[in-house]
């Protein structure tokens, strides 16, 4: 299916020529189906376990500190000569490894899975274009902030491994999102680094001989790189594209930085979420308008757009504008049209979620683009306004995705409730539940989130054929007949691994603060894995309210110093640059290390990423949720939690507001608390001490004769075996293909559930 990945410059698909062990280990590394493939990772390990964790690389400037790369293969292949590959690999024993994962690699992206066959249908010759803003496929393709970004990801590597016919676009940052520091007051400093492009699975998408394109005139570089264009009123910004392959799924990433730009575009895809409104509406144009151009030149032609989020809604106007182009079909007819064949999935219900442009910014950036389209200033601004006549509201990407979309979607039942209140003023002549927007619930890749400890543990356990049928109830009915013990244990020896990785981060934290050998020393002793341990790692929005638990300060001490029945906590998370509030957040958690009733018993672990999330989820005991309800849409990282056997101890609002049923974990208040009541801080505050104390604590020590927490593993044990296929994206896939993708590419105008 994929196209050969040449980047050892050989072919491999003629056959005639056998490759190089050095030559597999390559082709492995460029093509990111290594991210879910735990005994491809442990290969790449084992080639070189330090600096599989640890690549040191060059300092920036003089005055730069040190900066290290980890889990990066195609680093850490460049750092071994092929020949003492070969020697090292024939030490180890690893030839039959490599074989045996280059040929599960080349099965893979060669052969059709049996799931496609039976359910894609039409997609098969019209593929889903699938456009976001982030893409978070593995740490070290830092493209990616936060939950928006790894949801894309699961969702294409879940695409990929059920075989639906699907493409993804996005932009490419070389800078991507920050680095997380925090100083010694614990206040977060934001560190830019430049990616290293050459360490990276990226190819650059040359000219095809069909491409209605000229052949550009290159300053430099290869006269055969293909360059899209976008024309604003000021001035016109070009994009090549790159290209990353996830399994069978090609990842189209747009960058600006070409000779011909000006310096401000040159520099206009460095960043995620970096700039202001003007760069960010920029950017959108490149990854939207500049996304479906790139796909016709490549010769790609959707039969679906799905828009994950709002910042990519231009995409459904320049696809208006071709079909105006080739069919020759009106303004009104192509935006119905289009509108039929596009998926729009909104995120969030919070109000600075959604981008909002002023009518400048849009004339500057779209005058062009409407000029070609043939409607006026007026008209395009309704297509992003509520009220179309109202000339001091803003042109809102929500409004133009759901406005240019049949199929529109929320991310889980309450999200699509709340989701249908806040726009029912688009349809103010309906009633509220006959808002055509419906929710597809949210899921998490399981081979990428759940440990290879807890797979093998499984793969013993459950039928054959567990992981391929995931998405269905009785794959898992086999989770309720572990032993209890060995259930208890595996994930024990993750917590000891978790604990393990905190200390080592926290000593590197410290080291780098100048701390005195004293406080570095200590690390080495934080947090014991004996004890209950409770993690809280997220974005720090003040609507999560990270610090609900400080609230109560005294009581919070009795329970982490409880003699009997302790418990310690674990926070990550990063805050928005511009979001002093959340950075305030941060700063009273971080801090609690310098109290010594929570020295050892709260720590803050620095640069929340997909690692340190992982990391998180798969050692902790418990899995903490507080947000304002019913503000956290959906919510994702309980769900790997889950299949880690952590049980969530949540707030009803998003997924859990669908998922807890009384056995599987714990809640925390009634899911009747709303967001503008004043009082929900407190009573929420006061319902989370409460099912700790009452629920959460005496479950975990309530041990058996055999020292074993009886009640707690049963609990774990519901908790996976009633969640972990419901909220693995290939369930959100398949609904996604049933439920939108089909009826999109088909013309047929089925609505979707609510
Ligand atoms: C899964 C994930 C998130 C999403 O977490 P939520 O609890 O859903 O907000 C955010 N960041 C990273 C790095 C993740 O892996």
């Amino acid at each position: 299916m994929a196209p050969e990945n040449n980047l050892s410059g050989r072919n491999a698909g003629s056959g005639s020529v056998p490759l190089t062990l050095s030559e597999k280990c390559t082709k492995l590394a460029n093509n990111l189906w290594w991210t879910w493939h735990p005994e491809v990772i442990d290969l790449f390990r084992s080639l070189d376990p330090s600096q599989w964790r640890h690549i040191e690389i060059e300092k920036e400037h003089e005055f730069s500190k040190k900066r290290f790369i980890s889990h990066n293969p195609i680093a850490l292949l460049s750092r071994i000569q092929p020949e003492e590959l070969e020697s090292r690999v024939s030490d180890l024993v690893l030839n039959t490894r490599i074989d045996q994962a280059y040929r599960r690699m080349q099965e893979y992206v060669n052969n059709t899975p049996a799931w496609a066959q039976r359910h894609v249908g039409v997609l098969g010759s019209k593929k889903v274009a699938y456009f976001s803003l982030e893409f978070g496929v593995h740490e070290a393709v830092p493209i990616y902030s936060g939950g928006l970004g790894v949801l894309a990801g699961d969702h294409i590597k879940s695409a990929s491994d059920l075989g639906v016919p699907l493409v993804a676009i996005g932009l490419f940052y070389d800078q991507g999102y920050f680095t997380q520091e925090l100083d010694i007051d614990g206040w977060q400093d934001q560190k830019y680094h430049k990616t290293r492009v050459d360490y990276l699975p990226l190819e650059t998408v040359k000219n095809t001989a069909g491409s209605k394109l000229v052949k550009r005139t290159v300053k430099d570089g290869d006269a055969d790189t293909l360059v899209v264009s976008i024309k604003t009123r000021s001035n016109t910004i070009h994009a090549k594209v790159r290209k990353m392959q996830v399994g069978r799924v090609e990842l189209y990433l747009l960058d600006t930085d070409l000779e011909e730009n000006s310096e401000e575009d040159r520099s206009l895809t460095s960043r995620l979420y970096g700039g202001d409104n003007r760069t960010r509406i920029r950017q959108e144009i490149v990854s939207g308008i500049g996304g479906v151009k790139a796909l016709r030149e490549i010769g790609i032609h959707p039969g679906v757009f799905h828009l994950n989020e709002g910042h990519n809604a231009f995409a459904a106007l320049e696809a208006v504008r071709q079909m105006m182009e080739e069919d020759g079909k009106s303004f009104d007819d192509a935006v119905a049209e289009v509108a039929q064949h596009t998926v729009f999935t909104t995120h969030t219900p919070v109000p600075a979620g959604h981008d909002r442009f002023s009518s400048e910014l849009i004339e500057e950036h779209l005058g062009q683009l409407r000029d070609e389209l043939g409607i006026s200033h007026h008209q395009l601004m309704s297509l992003g306004r509520v009220d179309p006549n109202n000339n001091d509201e803003p042109f809102c990407m929500t409004v133009l995705g759901l406005k240019l979309s049949r199929y529109a979607n929320a991310v889980a039942s309450l999200h699509g409730y709340v989701s249908r209140k806040m726009w029912h003023c688009l349809w103010p002549a309906r009633q509220e539940d006959e808002v055509p927007i419906g929710h597809i619930t949210n899921g998490v890749h399981v081979p990428s989130w759940m440990a290879w400890q807890m797979k093998t543990l499984f793969e013993r356990n459950l039928q054959s054929g567990w992981s391929d049928e995931q998405m269905d109830e009785e794959a898992w009915a086999g989770v309720r007949k572990i032993d209890k013990g060995e259930l208890w244990e595996t994930h024990n020896a993750l917590k000891t691994l978790l604990v393990s990785f905190v200390r080592r981060r926290l000593n590197r934290q410290c080291q780098r603060r100048g701390e005195s050998m004293a406080v570095i020393d200590k690390t080495w002793n934080v947090l014991d894995p004996q004890v209950l341990t409770i993690g809280f790692g997220r974005r720090f929005a003040t609507y999560k309210r990270a610090t609900l638990l400080l609230s109560d300060i005294d009581r919070l001490d009795k329970l982490c110093n409880n003699p009997e029945k302790p418990v310690q906590f674990i926070f990550s998370g990063k805050a928005h640059p511009a979001d002093n509030p959340g950075k305030e957040f941060i700063q009273m958690v971080a801090n609690l290390r310098n109290d010594p009733r929570f020295a050892n018993r709260f720590v803050f672990v620095e640069d929340y990423d997909i690692n340190v999330c992982r990391h998180m989820v798969q050692g902790v005991d418990v899995w903490l949720n507080n947000p304002r309800r019913p503000l956290e849409a959906s919510g994702t990282s309980g769900m790997k939690a889950v299949l880690n056997g952590a049980l969530n101890l949540s707030i009803l609002d998003g997924w859990w507001a669908e998922a807890y049923d009384g056995t599987n974990g714990f809640s925390i208040g009634h899911g009747t608390q709303n967001v503008d009541d004043a009082k929900t801080d407190a009573r929420d505050a006061e319902s989370l001490f409460e099912t700790l104390e009452n629920e959460v604590i005496p479950c975990f020590y309530k041990v058996d004769e055999h020292g074993l927490p009886g009640d707690w593993v049963e609990k774990m044990q519901n908790s996976i075996s009633t969640l972990a296929w419901r909220f693995s994206a290939n369930r959100m896939v398949s609904d996604y293909v049933t439920e939108a993708y089909l009826p999109a590419a088909g013309g047929c105008s089925c609505r979707m559930k609510h």
